[in-house]
């Protein structure tokens, strides 16, 4: 298995960096353009139109393979989003981005990156000792670089060998908290209360801003924006490195809510309006998984996402519909359980994960039946916990 991770750093570009920013901006919107008007979206009918149009620009034919690559990247999106019915716009590329994935070194005795630039002239940012770092970590290969104009971003990747997990880990994120419940019938949960005073605070700035120009008050917005999603990020980052590390510890695969639609964020507390705030909470949500995501895939550890319908209203003994109590309890119509609804909702989880991937496969005791026994295990040990 192939995992891929990424590592940033800010850097200030210099007038020839700039320019190759701008250059590979308008070489992606031509080929956008030429794509578009020739219906092509494949990489190799792409760069049979569009490569010849790209000679005006005196830029190392890297960028042009990489500018072509990154536009048919683009329009199968776009063609995707136009067939499921969706109303979107023409793509046009306004951000200073560029990719490459070729040409690049990393030199580790002058602590810099070299970019092409011109024909034995290459360009060269210096790295910071994080980054370099990440990247002498055995058996990596670099594979891109990207640009902006403020950050630089290396990605890298590895073979790791997937484990065969002897258990499971279901994560319940809400938006104050993580539940998790795992086969072994252990329960826990996670802070995340500060991710959202984070989030309050930074409400708190905008709203005192009143500033009759809008551009000011965009620039400035976008700037807390970008703020308050470094420090959430950071919170996050702690949060999924704990659980990656436990699964690792463990060897145990992790189960979460497939993020498909906003339906789980309409969860009574989770989302409190379609604008700003509810804007980030749903980001703070998706970039969680994306966290836990790639760390899992590093160590070899098994992601299953599994579907979301009713994790939070079923209970999760019998299935029949809860019914909320006091305190985030919830109490089922039918068999009478009471229970924490997050915790309800990651045994849920954990269920279907169970379901949908039987982990003990490759063990010989957990061949029969593996899911019930250990559904009725977790069951067992929270029933006993309720009822004292
Ligand atoms: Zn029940």
């Amino acid at each position: 298995m192939r995992a891929v991770k990424a590592v940033q750093q800010h850097y200030t570009p210099g007038s020839e960096i700039l320019q190759m920013l701008e250059q590979f901006r308008q070489m992606l919107n031509d080929c956008v353009r030429i794509g578009l008007a020739e219906n092509v979206s494949s990489l190799k009918s792409l760069s049979t139109k569009a490569y010849n149009q790209l000679a005006t620009y005196d830029v190392m034919s890297y960028y042009k393979l990489c500018a072509i690559s990154k536009a048919t990247g683009i329009l199968k999106n776009y063609r995707k989003a136009k067939r499921q019915g969706m109303r979107v716009k023409e793509p046009y590329a306004r951000q200073l981005q560029l990719t490459t994935c070729y040409g690049f070194k990393i030199k580790t005795i002058e602590k810099a990156l070299s970019l092409p630039f011109k024909p034995k002239q290459p360009l060269s940012i210096p790295l910071n000792a994080h980054v370099l770092r990440v990247l002498s970590e055995p058996n990596i290969q670099v594979c891109s670089v990207t640009l902006t104009d403020q950050q630089l971003s290396i990605s890298y990747a590895k073979e790791v060998e997937p484990i065969q997990p002897h258990g499971l880990i279901a994560i319940d994120r809400n938006l104050d908290n993580l539940t998790v419940a795992d086969s072994d019938g252990q329960m826990g949960r996670r802070n995340l209360a500060k991710a959202t005073e984070v989030k309050a605070m930074y409400r708190e700035i905008r709203s005192h801003m009143r500033r009759n120009d809008l551009r000011i008050r965009q620039r400035v917005t976008g700037k807390y924006g970008r703020k308050e999603r470094e420090k959430v990020k950071r919170i996050l980052h702690h949060a999924s490195k704990q659980i990656v590390l436990d699964a690792k510890r463990r060897e145990f695969g992790i189960v979460m809510e497939k993020l498909t639609g906003i339906r789980k964020l309409y969860r009574k507390g989770n989302w409190q309006g379609r604008g700003y705030r509810g804007r980030m909470n749903a980001w703070s949500f998706t970039e969680l998984q994306r966290q836990i995501e790639y760390k899992a895939r590093w160590q070899g550890i098994p992601v299953i996402y599994v579907n979301p319908s009713g994790t939070s209203v079923k209970c999760s003994i019998c299935g029949s519909r809860m019914k909320p109590e006091e305190n985030r309890q919830l109490k089922c119509r039918s068999c009478g359980f009471t229970v924490d609804r997050d915790v309800n909702a990651a045994r849920n989880i954990l269920a279907r994960g169970v379901r949908f991937a039987p982990f003990a496969s490759a063990s010989e005791a957990m061949v029969q039946e593996p899911q019930r026994k250990v559904i009725l295990k977790v069951d067992a040990d929270e029933l006993t916990k309720s009822a004292s």
